[in-house]
């Protein structure tokens, strides 16, 4: 047990013990992470993806992505526009669903897709839906989305902001996934903005960024 440095703004972190478990809250920038020796191991976690019911015939699924799709990436996206979907899963529904668009949609998962697919490519929108909670290293991997990204580019990213209030988090059911690692506030992901550069071009209060990069990001 001890404290560490907020993984996103590196400010010291206050523990929170919520049952067996243990986190890491920054007051600073509102990240809370779940600590290491909690993780779940990495085919336990494959396991619990395919035990999700997220395919193309699951009418709540695809209407909550296409949802996504015309707030996030659709009012922002021009004609040939390339896009990688980031965290794609066991089956790239929303890739899918961007293809009919006819949008150039490349794929991407650790689990389930590892193939570099980005390798020596760019992107116009990079779309990464319910994955940021499932990251070891976020402000890593946003480092290299944000490098794969034109000018311009854009980052379209779903993650449930959570509750600020301990007692409210303790008893919210996206904190008792067993793969959720990381758990981000509104102003987080303006932090993470700030960080890289990016300029916020839309952000809700429950789980959606849209942020911009404003030209060409040397973090
Ligand atoms: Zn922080």
């Amino acid at each position: 047990m001890g404290t560490i440095n907020c993984k996103i703004c590196s400010s010291s972190t206050e523990l929170l013990l919520i049952g067996d478990s243990e986190y890491h809250t920054c007051s600073n920038c509102g990240f809370i992470s779940l600590s290491e020796g909690f993780y779940p191991e990495f085919e336990d976690a494959r396991e619990r993806y395919l035990l999700h019911n997220n395919s193309i015939e699951n009418a709540g699924y695809v209407a909550m992505l296409e949802n996504f799709i015309s707030s996030c990436v659709e009012p922002f996206v021009a004609e040939g526009s390339r896009v990688l979907d980031f965290g794609s899963g066991p089956q790239p529904v929303l890739a899918e669903l961007m293809r009919r668009r006819g949008w150039d949609v490349d794929i991407y998962d650790i689990h389930f897709a590892p193939e570099r697919s980005y390798e020596n490519k760019s992107y116009d929108i990079i779309t990464s839906t319910e994955v940021f909670e499932h990251l070891v290293e976020p402000k890593d991997v946003m480092r290299k989305l944000v490098g794969l990204l034109n000018v311009g580019g854009m980052l379209a990213i779903m993650t449930s902001f959570h509750p600020k209030d301990p007692e409210i988090f303790r008893n919210w059911r996206y904190r008792m996934d067993s793969t959720h690692l990381c758990f981000f506030a509104r102003r987080t992901m303006v932090h993470m903005a700030q960080i890289f550069r990016l300029d916020v071009l839309l952000m809700d209060d429950k789980n959606l960024s849209v942020l911009k990069s404003q030209g060409n990001p040397k973090v």
